[in-house]
Order: C-alpha cells, then structure tokens, then sequence
C-alpha cells in the first residue's frame, strides 16, 4: 500500500519518495506509469480529480530527470498510480524521487471539495436533504440530493447559509476514528463498511463526515460557494456550483456575457430580460404582419396569372418560376390558383437553391368533377423528377420535390414538359 501523504497534510506540495514499481507502456496501458513507496498525489476518488505534477528522479550519471505526471488512480490494492507522459527514460525501481504537485489545481480541488462538504450540510440542516454524489468537473462540481426537486428559495436558503459558514473562518480538522466511535458520532453519511478506521473531516460545530479528500484547514480558504442551477436526475435533484476561484472567474464570465447583451440592446444589465421578452414579442408580430403580407401578395399574384391566362380545354393551366421567391411562397401561390379559380392547375417552382417544385389542381369535387382536372399531380411530378434525379411526391391534387442543392436543372424546360404532358 502506498503511504499517502496528503492524508495528513493538505499543504504539502513538494515531498520525497522512493519509485517503488515502474510499467512501461503496454497494449493495455499506453502510457508508462510508476508506483512510490509514499505521495502527496490525490488520486481519483471520492468525487475529487486527481492532482497532476512532476516526479524529478535523481538518475546519477546521466543527471536528474523531469516526468509530468498527467493522472493518478487508485489501485484496488491500496496502491497509487502515478501515469507519466511518455519520458525519454523511464526510472528503475529503487530510485529516489521528488514529487511537487501543482498547487494551484491542488488549492482549487480544496476549494471545492471542503465547499461540497459545507453545501451538503447545509441542505441537511436547512431542508433534511441528503446528498447521496459529489461530482466536480472542469468548470463546474454538483452534488445529488435525494429529493424530487429543490425550489429557488431553498437554493438561496442553502446558497446563503454555506457562505455564512465559509464567513466565519470555522476550522477545519482531521481526524480518525474506529468505525465503532464513527457510528457514535452522527456523520453526515457513514462509508460503506471496508475500513476499520476512518478518516473523519471535521468542520467547527457544523459538519462531522468521513472522507479521504484534501481539504481546506479553516472555511474561510473556500472563498465563496455559488449555487447554479438545478437539474432533475433519476436519484433526485443535482444542483452545480462552484467554489473559491472558480466562483469568481464564473461571475466574471456571466458578467462580460450580459454586459455584452445589454450594450446590445442600449439598456441596463438588469434591464435584458425586459428588453429581451420586448423583442421576442416584437419579431412575433412581425412575422405575423410578414406572413399575412405575403398571403395578400400571393393571392393577387394568383389573381392576375389566372386573368391573364386563358383557358384550355375547359380549365386554367398557370406556369410560373420565381427566382426570388423561396418554396414556401411557391406553395402559397400554388395553392391560391387552385383555390380562386376552379378548375386549375398550378405548375410552380422557386429557382432559389436548392430548386424545388409544386404542382397543385383543384379537387376534383371543388371543380364540380370537371374533366379538366383529371391529372395526378403526384405522377406527374414524379415522371418529370426523375428525369433530372429529382425527388418528391404527393396525392393527386398536391405535390411537392426538388432536385438536389447545387444541380443544373433548367427549370422552365421542367415545368413545359409537364405542361405538354398534360396537353396545356
Ligand atoms: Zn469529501
């Protein structure tokens, strides 16, 4: 078993070891990875990410040697896995190390961590809520409470009682029990049984817990606690947050992000949101007036076609392509014809890219079962498609396709062969 030293002292970030085992890369394992008689190197455990650093190995004539240890994990065995990123030289067992961790990842994991243990107890004391995860991630760390949901007021609530805590500096200790004291004690959360003694954390008056992680001697070093939002999970309610550094770094974040917001809009900060569900109302209206607009300007587009178009063979055949018209206003004219004038037919297309088709009649039962109207626009469009590998279809008085983006389809040629296919 390793000796772990960050069990005693969170602060300490330079120490001296001995390389114990060492694994060069193999099919399973690609990365070389060495095993020490002790460290200060948090491995992956508890909800706390490992710490990262460097292993200087004293490597006599050939001088010392730096590795970066990237990862470290925890063996079933009690070990600890340092992982290395590939060195020139790997060390040999029985060398002396030195290991300095990086502090700054270390402080920041603390910040965290004692922040989760101040957060959970507060969500106990307040609202009896237990938390049954911890998870800390890159940017942010979130705990799941065992309840089906959790209210704005009662994260201010826990959100204002952690920081209370984190205000007065309480102290922050160490110590161990054996699991029949533990038991004694009233944790928080008793770990499953494995061990017989167990390393309790200790915050003044407020939190009793057993757990193995690096933490902040007294509440103050945890900055801040700032709670974000809320997220229905299968064992209850996670709520993110972040602690210390981070909690700052991320206000900073959210205060560029809406301060941009609100230069564009030419308002306050506290004002977007206002001028934001202003402007959501605002585009509604507007697309409304624009839908309705082009309702109007396709119906008299349709009108005029259908005026200046004489009949055949007892029916209205419109043909048009519009080059700066989408497909949806194609349809809508289409649609117009049809409806206005009875019996007619529509062949219509939008060149705007990609190329899209409509063919459209009045039902047979509008157009009074008129002879003039039966064609199938579905076939029809279907034959004059696949001619150009086209795509598309529909029923017999409405039909939609394209050809694919970017194709070189003369589109009037299309719609006059499906003219004559009809006997226009
Ligand atoms: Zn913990």
């Amino acid at each position: 078993m390793t000796k772990r030293l960050y069990y005693d002292s969170a602060e300490m970030h330079e120490f001296d070891s001995v390389v114990e085992e060492v694994a060069p890369p193999s099919s399973e394992q690609s990365r070389p990875a060495v095993v020490l008689r002790e460290t200060a190197f948090y491995p992956t455990s508890g909800g706390q990410v490992h710490d990262t650093g460097w292993l200087t190995v004293n490597g006599g004539d050939c001088g010392a040697e730096r590795l970066r240890v990237t990862e470290v994990a925890d063996a079933e065995d009690g070990r600890i896995v340092h992982y290395l990123e590939a060195p020139a030289r790997l060390p040999v067992a029985g060398a002396a190390v030195h290991g300095s961790i990086d502090p700054e990842r270390r402080r920041d994991h603390m910040q965290q961590h004692s922040g989760q243990h101040v957060l959970s107890a507060a969500f106990i004391e307040l609202y009896q809520m237990l938390t049954v995860s911890f998870h800390m991630g890159e940017d942010y760390c979130s705990i799941d409470l065992a309840t089906p949901s959790v209210s704005s007021g009662q994260i201010a609530g826990a959100d204002k009682r952690a920081n209370q805590i984190v205000f007065e500096n309480r102290a922050v200790r160490i110590r161990y029990v054996s699991r029949a004291e533990a038991e004694k004690l009233g944790l928080r959360k008793l770990p499953p049984a494995e061990h017989d003694d167990l390393r309790l954390v200790e915050i003044a008056d407020f939190d009793l817990s057993a757990c193995g992680g690096t933490h902040v001697s007294a509440s103050g070093q945890i900055g801040s606690i700032l709670l974000r939002k809320t997220e229905k999970v299968r064992q209850g309610t996670r709520v993110e947050f972040v602690c210390g550094d981070r909690a700052v770094r991320m206000a900073r974040r959210d205060y560029s992000a809406l301060s941009e917001a609100a230069a564009l809009f030419s308002t306050q900060l506290w004002d977007v949101p206002d001028q934001i569900r202003k402007n959501v109302e605002e585009s509604k209206l507007l697309r409304k007036q624009k839908d309705d607009a082009l309702d109007q300007l396709a119906e008299l587009m349709a009108l005029a076609a259908l005026h200046d178009q004489p009949e055949t063979n007892g029916r209205k055949i419109i043909v048009r392509a519009f080059s700066d018209r989408d497909i949806g206003f194609a349809k809508l004219f289409a649609q117009k014809v049809t409806r206005v004038a009875t019996p007619a037919i529509a062949l219509v297309a939008s060149t705007v890219d990609p190329l899209g088709l409509v063919f459209a009649q009045t039902p047979a039962q509008a157009s009074g079962g008129a002879a003039g109207s039966a064609a199938d626009m579905g076939a029809l469009l279907k034959q004059v498609l696949s001619s150009v590998g086209g795509r598309g279809g529909g029923s017999r008085d409405f039909a939609q396709g394209g050809v694919p983006a970017g194709c070189n389809v003369k589109v009037e040629q299309l719609l006059r062969e499906a003219a004559v296919t009809i006997g226009a």
